[in-house]
C-alpha cells in the first residue's frame, strides 16, 4: 500500500538568492521529528550546506556549520534534538560508511541530514524525505524538489508545504 503512495510529488520551490534559501532551511527546522533521515541531493554547490546551515541556525545553534565534507559527520545537540550532518563526497567506496562506523548514528531519536548518500548507497539508511537542490535556469539561484518517501517524511513534507506557503520566516 505504500509503495503506492510514495514517492510523493510535489511542486518545486523556487530559490533566487541566498536568503530564500535561508528562509527554507528555517521553515524546515520546526517541521522535524527525531527518527527522521533527510538527504540533501545535487551537485557541488547546489546549496546543501546553507541548507543546513539555516536550519541549524534556526534551532538555536550558534557558532559555525562545517561542512562535513572531510569529517564525514559534524554533531550537534541543540533545541533537545540531536542533529548529524554528513556528508559521503570524498568515499571511493560505499562500504566506507560501514569501515566508520557510522550507522549507529541512525537512531529513532536522531535526526540524520546526509550530503551525498548515493556515496553510500546500500548502507545508509533509506531516506523519510529528499531534498534534490539544483541551480536554476538563469544560473544565480538555486531550486529545491522535495520528495516524501515515508509517512514521517510526508507528515515532514506538509508542515513544510504550509509554511512555504504562508511565506513563514
Ligand atoms: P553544497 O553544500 O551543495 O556544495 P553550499 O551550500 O556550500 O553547496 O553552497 C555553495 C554556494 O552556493 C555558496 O556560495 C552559497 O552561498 C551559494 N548558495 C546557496 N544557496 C543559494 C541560493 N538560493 N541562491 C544563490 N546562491 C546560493
Ligand atoms: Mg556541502
Amino acid at each position: 500500500m505504500h509503495e503506492k503512495k510514495f514517492p510523493s510529488e510535489v511542486a518545486e520551490l523556487q530559490l533566487p538568492d541566498i536568503t530564500a534559501s535561508e528562509k527554507l532551511g528555517a521553515q524546515l527546522a520546526p517541521c522535524l521529528a527525531p527518527g527522521l533521515v533527510i538527504y540533501l541531493q545535487g551537485d557541488l554547490g547546489a546549496g546543501k550546506t546553507t541548507l543546513v546551515r539555516a536550519l541549524l541556525y534556526s534551532l538555536g545553534h550558534q557558532g559555525p556549520v562545517k561542512s562535513p565534507t572531510y569529517a564525514l559527520v559534524e554533531v550537534y545537540v541543540v533545541s533537545r534534538l540531536y542533529l548529524y550532518h554528513f556528508d559521503f563526497y570524498r568515499f571511493m567506496s560505499p562500504e566506507e560508511f560501514l569501515d566508520a562506523g557510522l550507522g549507529e548514528y541512525f537512531r529513532k531519536d536522531s535526526i540524520c541530514l546526509v550530503e551525498w548518500p548515493d556515496k553510500a548507497a546500500g548502507y545508509v539508511p533509506p531516506a523519510d524525505l529528499v531534498l534534490t537542490l539544483r541551480l536554476d535556469d538563469d544560473g544565480r539561484g538555486r531550486v529545491c524538489v522535495p520528495e516524501a518517501r515515508s509517512e514521517e517524511g510526508q507528515s515532514c513534507l506538509t508542515k513544510l508545504r504550509s509554511a512555504w506557503d504562508a511565506g513563514v520566516s
